[in-house]
């Protein structure tokens, strides 16, 4: 294969607007250039060499745009052993070296769909100039998987030798480790393999195997791996093939090297024949004709990248043509004629400066990491959750680290783990988190709920002002009474203000009480901007009144006035949201909802026995347990009598006209009705003054069972509960048991 210069003139730098050189770099030009060389070279070898990179992909990427600016800038720093002259990695002396036969590259990175749409669009034209007409792009577009690159040697269809990308002349021999993952076969199959050939593909651990993996290594009392991409490299470079053995790995190939005697005209057709060997190839691949089409390859796989097999950090795109592939040729570290596209960075590294414990709405204590703002996945993070004192553990962080942050698209911010070949460097030195024996939020002591718990609780649910600033806040929640008015600020301002000193709420029974003359002194503190950017200085400001000056006087602000307007809508809602506003333990829309369902009104669900409660479809012994236990509290009683003396609804709203036929009677349906959906049914009944139950029992009335019934009808037989189809349903509904008597 010709790795001659081909005539689209393309450079590896990543820059796509043309940059004018400048003259001679001045001194401190020169110096950052050299202490940037440096860097990336540290950086490669912590990465390639110890699987255990310093700073973040992201990071890095952005040290190595600098350096090619730089020299893009002032060509005539740049000298053969530039890091941007060479592939990334070296031959670690724990293994045998080993030549390739054709050199591997790296690829050439675009960070934007912009400098994308560039690249291509001058690929193309390099193209056309290629002359005849017949070149039309095909740009073959695949996953860029986030492994270790890995190359095969086979002779005559045998596998001889596997080794890593290396500086991409010598690799490592890592034959006995590749020799334990089963997919690469050792033999191929079929027929008319080339004498020599050089497979080239990535090797990856499956995300799934790679969190089960690593929720192994935590069950062992063992520190969790940071990545996929770093297992897979660090499982592939070890000394004991039986270790590597142990580790979840597969393979995809993504290129071919020297291949003497092997006819394909393009990338694509190789694979296909490289599949019919019994190779690996991936699933994903596919040729596209045009840019729009690369787009939405870019976007449909960016929407599902964490469902996939296994990770990716970006999207190859290759010329798909051989000839084109040639004519195009390499840089000496990237071919002409690919690009990886990166999506944006989704881990970074980050100082945790400490962290912290949150009291919950339940009064669970979870320690959550206060870091140094950084931008990942779209976002500024500086808290994450450390869930309990066992995953803090566990994750072997200690205040004062440089720890791994990853969030994953929408998906919670998450601290990996500590960069533990940063920690001796920290200033001042790290330490151990310790977790609080007295609850930070009402100094009652933290207890776990019952021995043996991991999670531990503040026991003061009742006054325990985070508590009751969390169940306010969620009360107020979408799902509940939808007070939009009533955010996370507003629940601190009602629970904790700065001022006065006895809160407009200490309990949520007075929610409902609250009067705009109440919350007319209350004050919050807040740091003080200037020109939106935080000063780092506080003031005390006024939260549910505006600030009020000689001429006009302070008064409710519309957002206040807003409050009140909702606190009035909010006592028409329906039973459900009410019960979910409650924070039962365990009972939430579902459970509400069924809940509301089945009893129809606030009293009746305090009044049912557990049994009762555990029979409703969609509640169970669990739940109905939380409910008797809550309401054995006079104080929670409280809130549903306050509630309801101020006008909140306790029950749904009834069909008067309805006839109470069924008052006092349980009934369960089963199977299917052929003019009644489980819904329809359950409904009719409630309407009715009865209770529509999920589970058959002694206390049970009325089995109504349609089509497939199944071990409810057994049940109700084995019990000698009555049994009725759709005509004796309706007839029930109708006239009451005695209907059903007349017309038996
Ligand atoms: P790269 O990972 O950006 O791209 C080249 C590699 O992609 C190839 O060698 C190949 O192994 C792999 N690849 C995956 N799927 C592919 C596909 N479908 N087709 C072709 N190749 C595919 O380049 P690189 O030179 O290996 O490494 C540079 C990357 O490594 C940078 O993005 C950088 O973020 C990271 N890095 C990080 C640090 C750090 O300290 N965090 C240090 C060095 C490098």
């Amino acid at each position: 294969m010709s790795t001659g210069p081909g005539p689209a003139d393309q450079t590896a730098t990543r820059t796509t607007e043309p940059v004018e050189p400048e003259t001679t770099p001045s001194e401190p030009v020169r110096e950052e250039y050299e202490n940037l060389v440096d860097l990336v070279r540290k950086h490669r070898f912590a990465y390639y060499q110890e699987d255990e990179p310093l700073v973040s992909d992201a990071e890095f990427d952005e040290l190595f745009q600098r350096l090619e600016e730089i020299e893009a800038l002032h060509p005539e720093l740049v000298s053969n052993d530039s890091p941007t002259q060479e592939v990334g990695g070296e031959v670690s002396a724990a293994f045998a070296a080993v030549e390739h036969l054709q050199r591997m590259y790296s690829l050439e990175d675009v960070f934007s769909l912009e400098e994308l749409e560039a690249w291509l669009t001058k690929a193309t034209a390099g193209i056309e100039k290629l002359g005849d007409g017949s070149h039309q792009p095909a740009w073959l577009t695949e996953l860029k998987i986030d492994g270790l690159a890995v190359n095969l040697l086979y002779r005559e269809g045998k596998l001889v030798r596997a080794a890593t990308r290396g500086d991409g002349t010598t690799g490592e021999d890592i034959t006995h480790n590749v020799l334990t993952i089963k997919e690469i076969p050792q033999e191929l199959s079929g027929e008319g393999f080339p004498e020599e050939m050089e497979i080239r593909g990535e090797v990856f651990i499956p995300s799934q195997a790679f969190a089960a993996f690593n929720e192994a290594l935590i069950e062992a009392g063992k520190a969790p791996l940071a990545n996929p991409r770093n297992a897979a490299a660090g499982s592939l470079r070890q000394k004991d093939p039986a270790e590597t053995a142990k580790r979840p790995l597969k393979m995809f190939v993504h290129g071919i090297g020297a291949r003497e005697g092997l006819q394909a005209r393009s990338q694509s057709e190789t694979y296909d024949v490289l599949k019919a060997w019994g190779l690996p190839v991936s699933p994903y691949s596919e040729v596209l004709g045009s840019l729009d089409e690369v787009l939405d390859f870019i976007k449909r796989y960016g929407d599902k990248r964490h469902k996939l097999l296994h990770e990716i950090d970006g999207i190859v795109i290759k010329v798909d043509d051989f000839a084109i592939q040639r004519a195009l040729g390499y840089t000496t570290r990237v071919p002409r004629w690919a690009v990886a596209y990166k999506y944006p960075p989704e881990e970074v590294h980050t100082k945790l400066l400490d962290i912290q414990v949150n009291v919950g709405r339940t009064g669970r204590v979870t320690p959550f990491g206060m870091m140094e703002p950084v931008k990942v996945a779209g976002s500024t993070v500086e808290m994450a959750t450390l869930h309990n004192q066992d995953v803090v553990k566990a994750k072997g962080v200690k205040i004062g680290d440089i720890v791994v942050l990853r969030k994953a698209g929408d998906v919670i911010p998450e601290i990996v783990g500590p960069v533990l070949a940063l920690r001796d460097q920290q200033d001042p030195p790290v330490r151990d988190f310790v977790m609080p024996t007295e609850c930070p939020s009402c100094g009652t002591p933290l207890a776990p709920a019952k021995e043996g718990d991991v999670d531990i609780r503040c026991p003061n649910s009742k006054s325990c002002p985070s508590q009751l600033r969390e169940r306010v806040f969620h009360l107020a929640g979408r799902g509940a009474f939808d007070i939009e008015a009533l955010g996370w600020e507003a629940a601190i301002a009602l629970t904790q203000p700065a001022e006065p000193e006895v809160p407009p709420l200490t309990t949520e029974a007075a929610l409902f009480d609250l009067t705009p003359e109440i919350l007319a002194d209350v004050r919050i503190r807040r740091e003080k901007r200037t020109k939106g950017v935080p000063t780092g200085e506080f003031e005390l400001v006024p939260y549910f009144y505006s600030k009020g000056t000689a001429k006009s006087p302070s008064k409710p602000t519309a957002t206040t006035e807003k409050l009140f307007r909702e606190l009035e809508k909010a006592k028409t809602q329906p039973l459900w949201r009410v019960l979910v506003a409650l924070s039962i333990r365990h009972v939430g829309p579902r459970a509400s909802r069924a809940l509301a369902t089945a009893f129809g009104t606030m009293e009746g669900i305090r009044n049912a026995s557990e049994e009762e409660l555990a029979h409703v479809d969609g509640v169970g012994p669990t739940i109905a347990a939380a409910l008797k236990e809550w309401f054995a509290e006079d104080w929670h009683v409280e809130i549903v009598d306050r509630w309801a003396a101020a006008g909140v609804r306790m029950e749904d709203e009834r069909d008067e006209s309805m006839p109470r036929t069924l008052e006092g009677l349980t009934v369960v349906v089963t199977g299917s009705l052929p003019n009644f959906s489980r819904d329809e049914a359950k409904e009719a009944i409630l309407l009715r003054g009865g209770k529509a139950a999920g589970s058959v029992s002694k206390n049970t009335s009325y089995v109504v069972a349609g089509e497939n019934a199944g071990t409810k009808l057994d049940k109700a037989e084995q019990l000698g509960v009555p049994v009725l189809d759709e005509d004796g349903f309706r007839e029930l509904l109708a006239g009451g048991p005695a209907a059903l008597e007349a017309a038996s």
